[in-house]
């Protein structure tokens, strides 16, 4: 375990802006977890850990702590019968080859997830979802290392807290438990229909020469995702910048008595989900560049806001600012932003 100091954030997050890290370390273990936690003790500093940086804004005056990236490996598969499988995954593996290695060894349950950037210990973090999965349905349990008790520990699905785009992970857990790794449930055999509406348009306009497997739904949705949205390897971007906003049947009634053509989904509990990208159209920000802070939106997304040139956090910050209010303005809607502003 090698701690550096005075290391560039913006080469810890995909939208590329932020100041310094006064101390860095890779982690490689679990016990190096331990390690790296104890050593910032001594030094009464704070501790942040990330994986790959994609859902992570960090602030221009930087990290006065020690910020751990976490490159933890482990798979292991344990079939517990020929359909169920447990697999449990470093938290440091790379989300997207996990993904193609559950497809490729046939598995049902997180394929809808395909070509999400970031690491598999970020997943539980913020519940990720796309295209009809989220992390909370094969989710079993999380490996953490527990800072209150220096120890790993197990914490169970069910006390994850998890909701839309949310986990304790962001609360009360925050600052306490470093995940390890997480231990999902998985099935052997095909999805079941009907699939997310893009994925249905996308396997009616590109028929399947066979049945649909994981594998015919990973290639469609990344098919999907690479027709839509940026590759952050090449252009700086945090993915949807905005979550969609959830409003009560009545406001959404009040609000389609003027916008007839508002769009929804109807969510169990009676509330609307209301697509933000479309909120952001309708508010002028379709392909829309930003001259005075080089900030963006992606032409074919309007949610991913892309960093251009920008030179600063404060740009970034300042072009969100400009987006909340006019959408404010128009609609009444606060949008709330999704990529983490740290620290
Ligand atoms: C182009 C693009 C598309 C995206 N599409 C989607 C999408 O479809 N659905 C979706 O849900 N998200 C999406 N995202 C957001 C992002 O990819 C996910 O949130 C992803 O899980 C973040 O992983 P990461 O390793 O980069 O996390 P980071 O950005 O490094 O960290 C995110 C948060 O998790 C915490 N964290 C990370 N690792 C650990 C750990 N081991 N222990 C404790 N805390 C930890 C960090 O402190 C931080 O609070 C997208 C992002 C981009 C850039």
């Amino acid at each position: 375990m090698q701690i550096i100091e005075n290391v560039s954030l913006a080469n810890y997050s995909t939208m590329r802006l932020g100041g310094i890290a006064r101390y860095f370390v890779e982690i490689q273990t679990r016990d190096e977890v331990r390690q790296a936690v104890s050593w910032a003790a001594e030094r009464n500093l704070p501790t942040i850990m990330i994986g790959g940086g994609s859902n992570i804004v960090w602030q221009d005056s930087g990290f006065e702590g020690l910020l751990m990236v976490n490159r933890i490996k482990d798979y292991v598969d344990y079939a517990e019968s020929a359909e169920n499988h447990f697999v449990t995954i470093g938290a440091g593996e790379v989300w997207d080859t996990v993904v193609a290695r559950t497809v490729a060894a046939g598995l049902t349950g997180i394929e809808a997830l395909s070509l999400i950037p970031g690491s598999a210990g970020a997943t539980p973090v913020q519940n990720v979802g796309a295209y009809g999965q989220e992390i909370a349905q094969t989710l079993l349990s999380v490996e953490a290392y527990d800072k209150t008790s220096g120890r790993l520990t197990n914490i169970p699905a069910e006390a994850c807290g998890f909701s839309y785009r949310h986990s304790n992970f962001q609360t009360e857990y925050r600052d306490r438990f470093y995940i390890t790794a997480i231990t999902l449930s998985l099935t052997a055999g095909n999805p079941y229909p009907p699939y997310y509406s893009a994925v249905e348009q996308y396997l009616a306009d590109h028929p399947a020469s066979g049945p649909i497997t994981p594998l015919v739904i990973r290639e469609a949705v990344i098919a999907i995702r690479q027709a839509k949205l940026p590759d952050p390897t090449t252009i700086a971007n945090n993915g949807s910048f905005f979550a969609n906003p959830i409003v009560s049947s009545d406001a959404l009634t009040d609000l389609r008595a003027t916008y007839a053509d508002m769009p929804a989904w109807l969510l169990e509990d009676g509330r609307a989900k209301i697509p933000a990208a479309w909120l952001l159209e309708q508010a002028g920000f379709k392909d829309y560049h930003d001259t005075a802070t080089g900030m963006a939106t992606w032409p074919s997304q309007p949610l991913v806001l892309v960093n251009e040139h920008a030179k600063s956090t404060a740009d970034l910050l300042a072009f969100k600012a400009k987006i909340v209010a006019s959408v404010e303005q128009k609609f009444g809607i606060t949008l709330a932003q999704e990529p983490e502003l740290l620290p």
